[in-house]
């Protein structure tokens, strides 16, 4: 069928078949089809949605733009771990080392940063020489060399999703259960895991902002997964202020280094210890989740994680004294502050415009040509639930442009809200979907 019949049934609401999902994207990647059309077509399964059969059939398309890797030559689990987009949401940098050093292979297909979401990518590439443009066979060895690599999709491996994630990124079409499910898991099951662990966010600073929709994107993903004959586990979390202290990529890889050295933040260290523990369940590395924190613990304790971050940035060209030098690292010619207005307790701090304030320093793309200053972005001393007083530091501004920190400021200073009363801070687990399933409540 002619692209824009196949589009005219999806805006009228109507299912397309098997065959139309495979030759949209088939011709799609040859370039038969151009980017206004596929961008209609996304508009219109934005708005019409598309059925879990569907959903099943694009993803499978997708995957089907590029090889499928087989690595059963490696005899760990092969397991790896995708979060749906958040602010600050950084847990990759921590999880893939410590589940690497604990006996499971990671082969990480990441992406950039989508709308006013980080992305792995970006942020490995703020560490000098880091390459995440590896051949297949150069992902081949660096996975036996270290059990872990951490890629983008290839011509090989899901360009299907690499052309239309950056589509969907500049025709605001990102923000679709269907189309985010296909997105993943066409990359996470062209990996060749045997499970995964998927972090999907809900909050203000997520994709979906209700749990409503969270648990509809978790239980499409789990349902998608496993009938790929995968183990596939989802945990619901918050994603109402930022994760962690720092927004932007090189802040946010020292962070993570500083995390696998036993300092990171309470809630950063929550999900990233839920995260990992999941993978070394659904891995088969330990039968309970208890056992498979402490697993978490006594990793993190023993630096093995950090070693393992280290080998993995040495084995794709990166320079691994990063993680004790951070002066290796761009640094911001300018910190600026935003102070708290008035005494009380941080009551929210909004991660979407967070991550919009984030962008608009350089950490993010506004455009599809957009070029990342790795060095910008912003770090949080306070989060919600903490005590400030008034004139005392909430966030710190890391610049290259002062042009733009008056704006910034602004933009945070919009996003938080203090409050007179004690605040709790918000519970970060939310609920799970999947194998061993527990839900916590809304
Ligand atoms: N992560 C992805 O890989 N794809 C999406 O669509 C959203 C988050």
């Amino acid at each position: 069928m002619e692209a824009p019949l196949i589009i005219r049934r999806k805006r009228d609401g109507l299912a397309l078949s098997r065959d139309d999902i495979f030759s949209l994207v088939e011709r799609y990647m040859r370039r038969e089809i151009p980017d206004y059309q596929f961008s209609a077509l996304l508009m219109a399964v934005y708005f019409r949605g598309l059925d879990a059969r569907e959903t099943a059939d694009l993803t499978e398309a997708m995957m089907r733009s590029g090889q499928v890797l087989d690595l059963s030559e490696f005899e760990q689990p092969k397991v790896d771990k995708h979060s749906t987009g958040g602010v600050g949401d950084k847990t990759s940098l921590i999880v893939g080392p410590v589940a690497a050093a604990g006996g499971l292979m990671v082969p990480m297909i990441s992406g950039r940063g989508l709308g006013h979401t980080g992305g792995t990518l970006d942020k490995l590439e703020s560490i000098p020489g880091f390459n995440t443009r590896l051949t297949l066979d150069e992902f081949r060895r660096v996975l036996g060399a270290c059990g872990m690599g951490l890629i983008g999709q290839t011509d090989d491996l899901a360009p299907a999703d690499r052309r239309l994630y950056a589509l969907r990124d500049v025709t605001a079409t990102v923000e679709s259960i269907p189309l985010i499910c296909a997105s993943i898991l066409s990359k996470k099951i062209a990996e060749g895991i045997d499970g995964l662990v998927l972090d999907v966010k809900t909050g203000s600073g997520a994709f979906m902002k209700s749990l409503e929709d969270a648990r509809a994107l978790a239980e499409r993903m789990v349902a998608i997964g496993t009938a790929c004959g995968k183990r596939v586990k989802a945990i619901v979390t918050d994603m109402g202020q930022p994760l962690g202290c720092a927004v932007g990529n090189a802040l946010e890889v020292i962070e993570c280094i500083e995390a696998l050295k036993g300092h990171g933040s309470g809630d950063l260290m929550a999900v990233s210890r839920e995260l990992t523990a999941h993978m070394f369940v659904v891995g088969g590395i330990e039968t309970t989740l208890e056992a498979a924190r402490l697993r978490f613990d006594s990793i993190l304790g023993s630096g093995h994680g950090l070693e393992k971050l280290a080998l993995s940035i040495q084995e794709q060209g990166g320079n691994p004294r990063v993680v004790e030098d951070y002066s290796l690292f761009a640094a911001a010619q300018f910190e600026d502050a935003v102070v708290a207005p008035e005494e009380g307790y941080v009551a929210a701090l909004e991660a979407e415009t967070i991550g919009r304030a984030s962008m608009m320093l350089g950490a993010g793309r506004e455009r599809l040509d957009s070029v990342i200053d790795p060095a910008v972005g912003l770090v949080f001393e306070k989060k919600v639930g903490d005590p400030v007083a008034a004139g005392e530091r909430v966030c710190a501004i890391y610049s290259n442009d002062r042009s733009r920190v008056a704006r910034v400021r602004e933009m945070i200073r919009g996003a938080m809200r203090i409050s007179p009363e004690i605040v709790t801070p918000p519970r970060l687990i939310l609920g799970e979907v999947g194998e061993l399933s527990a839900v916590h409540g809304s």
